[in-house]
């Protein structure tokens, strides 16, 4: 009767679905404003997604939410804060690489079953959603959003039609593949799990009367929480009556946290896994100046992401730490489109030289990462603009070859200068005088955790599970 073609309407392909967030969860029966404590969390994780933030607060099992596109501080107000009263809430921040970016795909997703209402934030990427997706789709099931979490949500709610919320998430982490950090609310419920692999992280914290769940710990502290452990690999945590139960509910579970956590996207006073950031990131530095010493006058960083590592090889070298770039930090992802036109524009908008201590000098300048490369080379050109003598790139991370699956907006091979192109190759392009990065095994040790705990796969390939085949050459097609 119909022209499928017609009613075709084009997705984002799953495998561009990149989501960085960030998530929160209070659990304090009888203690007022507790969405104000979420608020003041999500605040803390902001770092980790400013496209979109939500809170859902839970009362008797009733749900209220609230969620928007833009930053914690632009979508929330008091009057919003005053509605979502409840005795658990739940929190997200959320930025998307794709298209895909409007409300319905911001979190908390709130759905109805017939168990009740269940509100759930989802840190990660599925590798296979698209399959499970088709699946349930092929059997009726609609969808709202276009986002991998609602597969998840999906699947708790049919299975919880005849079984208990644990067991229905437990169920669900079977199907599901891919990396996932969650808090879920349900009942009188507060629930988070992590991944048998622990890709992203999620930690436990202790209020006075009270538990909450966070991304990161550095959420912790304005919220008056105290650090108690991080959620392990394959853990799920269910906190009622004021008590945390733990099930292990993957046998096989085999660690295997980002590193690129530690490298870029947590901030540095987070412990994650039992590790403070910042001090892996001053290790880094530490390390990536045995490995590529260079002689010169100033080491200056790329702010903010390289200070802590430029201030470690200033301290490993004994050349000394100065500012040569500043940062304005009240120009956000949110009003930088993820062109390469717009990046290229970014880099002037955010960093400015500081002429006066660089000219006619040898500088060192340390950076995190270089993805695409776009943001070293306007930076080289600045500096030499300025005055700069020599420039010489160090790079507290490996060379970054592939793309994430997990949740870190890394593109395709296609654009990663590192899968094109040998280090050498990459210091000539960008205009550098030298260019080095730091080694796997030299990451590895600045972490500090075995290297079979931890998930390298954006340097060294090594993925912890196998992901998708097509994902590379359907992006490379159509970007
Ligand atoms: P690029 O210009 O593509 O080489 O990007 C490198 C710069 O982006 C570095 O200064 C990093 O601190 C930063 N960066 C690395 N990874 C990410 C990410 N996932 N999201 C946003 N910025 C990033």
């Amino acid at each position: 009767m119909c022209d499928e073609k017609e009613l075709y309407v084009e997705e984002t392909p799953w495998d561009k679905l990149k989501e960085e967030c960030g998530v929160i969860g209070v659990y304090a029966p009888g203690q007022k404003d507790i969405a104000r404590l979420v608020y003041f969390g999500l605040h803390s994780l902001q770092h980790r997604g400013q496209e979109s933030a939500g809170i859902a607060s839970n009362k008797n099992g009733k749900i209220q939410y609230y969620k928007e596109m833009g930053l914690v501080q632009e979508v929330f107000n008091d009057e919003i804060i005053e509605r979502l009263q409840g005795d658990i809430s739940i929190g997200h921040v959320r930025y998307s690489t794709t298209g895909e970016s409007y409300v319905a795909n911001a979190m908390p997703l709130v759905v109805y079953h017939k168990g009740g209402s269940l509100a759930l934030a989802h840190n990660g990427n599925l590798v296979n959603a698209k399959e499970i997706r088709d699946e349930l789709q092929d059997n009726g099931v609609i969808f709202q959003t276009s986002i991998d979490s609602e597969v998840i949500a999906s699947l708790i709610a049919r299975f919880s039609r005849n079984q208990c919320i644990e067991e229905a998430i437990v169920d669900t982490a079977k199907i599901i593949r891919g990396a996932y950090a969650l808090v879920i609310t349900f009942g009188d419920k507060l629930i988070g799990v992590r991944d048998p692999n622990g890709i992203r992280p999620l930690c436990i914290g202790k209020l006075d009367n009270g538990y909450v769940l966070a991304s990161e710990s550095c959420a912790f502290s304005v919220m008056g929480a105290e650090f108690v452990r991080d959620v392990e690999a394959g853990e799920m945590v269910v906190i009622e009556n004021n008590q945390i139960t733990s099930t292990r509910y993957d046998n096989q579970a085999k660690k295997a946290a980002c590193t690129f956590e530690y490298v870029y996207f947590s901030r540095p006073d987070s412990v994650v896994d039992g590790k403070n950031v910042y001090l892996a990131r001053r290790n880094a530095g530490i390390i990536l100046a045995k490995e590529h010493p260079v002689d010169a006058d100033l080491v200056i960083a790329v702010p903010d992401s390289g200070t802590v590592a430029a201030i470690g090889y200033s301290q490993e070298s004994g050349i000394p730490f100065g500012e040569g770039l500043i940062k304005n930090r009240y120009v956000g992802r949110t009003f930088i489109q993820p062109d390469q036109r717009m990046r290229e524009l970014s880099v002037k908008l955010k960093l400015n030289v500081l002429k006066e201590n660089i000219k006619g000098k040898r500088i060192i300048m340390v950076d995190d990462s270089i993805v695409r490369g776009t943001t070293s080379g306007k930076i080289v050109n600045m500096l030499k603009e300025a005055g700069a003598k020599e420039v010489h790139i160090r790079v507290s991370s490996p060379p970054v070859m592939n793309s994430c699956y997990f949740g870190i907006d890394t593109p395709s091979s296609r654009h990663l200068i590192a899968a094109n192109h040998t280090s050498e190759e990459i210091g000539k392009i960008v205009g550098a005088d030298s260019l080095g990065y730091l080694s796997v095994e030299g990451l590895i040790e600045a972490i500090g955790l075995p290297e079979d705990e931890l998930c390298a796969a954006c340097f060294n390939g090594q993925y912890p599970m196998e992901v998708p085949k097509t994902g590379n050459k359907y992006v490379f097609e159509k970007e």
